[in-house]
């Protein structure tokens, strides 16, 4: 690093960083909640495979239907239970996410 003599011609991104963290803690909590809620949720008998058609494999994740932002991540009733193949295929396959998504949040959020 060579030593730049003029410190206010940083456009200061770490700014933003410290909103994101701050958001952060609040999210943390949620998650908190989530991992909990998530495990009871997979216990439950009729959790116990995945959602998709002819997987039959064990659900080990929770598919958020309708996006996990915000409130959305404790929102059971968007829950479904997911195999982690699934879960990444539904990411990285927006057909199948079509099919099985409530529209929103893949429309280019992604990327
Ligand atoms: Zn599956």
């Amino acid at each position: 690093m060579t030593f730049i003599p003029n410190p206010k011609q940083d456009p200061g991104p770490k700014k933003k960083r410290k909103r994101i963290a701050a958001y952060s803690t609040k999210r943390a909590k949620q998650v908190e909640v989530y991992k909990k809620r998530r495990r009871i949720f997979l216990d439950k008998p009729e959790n116990k495979y995945c959602f998709i058609d002819r997987c039959n494999d064990l659900a080990t994740t929770i598919e958020h239907t309708a996006g996990r932002s915000g409130e959305m991540l404790l929102n059971e009733e968007y829950w479904k239970p997911c195999c982690l193949r699934c879960n990444l295929e539904l990411e990285n396959n927006p057909k199948l996410s079509k099919k099985y998504q409530l529209s929103r949040i893949h429309k280019g959020k992604r990327a």
